[in-house]
């Protein structure tokens, strides 16, 4: 692996996240053709109100995301392009502000959250989130800097979970 190209501050992919017209049929496929199990459970995001089908394939998280409403954030993706497919890469990175400050300096901007209305690094479920508003080849690009078992307990004393 070249280390030398990486951008240093991104570790892995945290997830893929596809938009979808029916999570259902869609886990079906992943079932039928990739062995991912039939029964993965489907869960019902009241927040951001999205559908999704998570499993793990290949060493990476997929997230396969149906809207709740005809308006919402993948179901108007899905229409604007008339299809469905990949949506967002998320990267976990080392340090979330540094990877925005670089995506910045090079003429980045930064994209509301949907589900919290926020601009930039925010408090989400399993870390600190953000999104920028430039794709790259078509994808959006979502970073996460993973809490640590601490910020984690923190985030869920603070949650009342
Ligand atoms: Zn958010």
């Amino acid at each position: 692996m070249s280390t030398v190209s990486d951008n240093p501050n991104v570790k892995s992919i945290k997830h893929m996240a596809f938009a979808v017209r029916d999570a259902q049929a869609a886990l079906s496929s992943y079932a039928k053709y990739l062995h991912v199990p039939a029964d993965t459970k489907i869960i019902d995001y009241p927040k951001s109100r999205n559908r999704v089908a998570l499993f793990n394939l290949g060493g990476i998280e997929y997230q396969l995301c149906q809207s709740m409403d005809a308006d919402g954030r993948f179901a108007s993706w899905i229409k604007q392009r008339n299809a469905e497919g990949l949506h967002h890469i998320c990267y976990e990175v080392d340090n979330i502000e540094q990877a925005l400050d670089h995506a910045k300096s090079q003429g980045a901007e930064l994209r509301i959250c949907k589900a919290c209305g926020v601009y930039g690094s925010h408090p989400h479920p399993e870390g600190h989130v953000a999104f920028l508003d430039n794709d790259a080849g078509g994808i959006e690009i979502e970073f996460m800097q993973v809490y640590t078992p601490e910020e984690l307990k923190k985030y869920e004393e603070f949650q009342g979970i």
